[in-house]
């Protein structure tokens, strides 16, 4: 992330700087946070801020995939209604192969 913001700028920007920058991307749908990696995507799509994404990790080359579907933003907004749930992020992480790993 940090590398990628230097290339955008053309120089290193201050910690705090890319802190503020993350931030705007995460409140804006442009990033992703995985939880389970402990690290930062940039969004791969175009999609509504609160939108739920789906990310297909691969455990063998660690390629990570983001998905979205209409069904599923349906799905949860259900299921977090019925539960009476107010949900901050709507991120799955789905671990497995991708195709190039599962295929050799
Ligand atoms: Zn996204
Ligand atoms: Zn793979």
């Amino acid at each position: 992330m940090i590398d990628l913001m230097a290339v955008a700028d053309g120089k290193r920007p201050a910690p705090v700087s890319v802190y503020r920058a993350l931030a705007f991307l995460l409140d804006n749908g442009l990033a992703h946070r995985l939880e389970s990696k402990n690290a930062f995507v940039v969004c791969g799509h175009a999609h509504a801020a609160g939108e739920p994404v789906v990310f297909l990790i691969c455990e063998q080359c660690g390629e990570v995939k983001e998905a979205t579907t209409p069904g599923l933003t349906r799905e949860l907004t259900t299921l977090c209604a019925s539960a009476e749930f107010r949900a901050r992020t709507r991120v799955v992480e789905i671990a497995g192969r991708c195709a190039n790993c599962a295929g050799g």
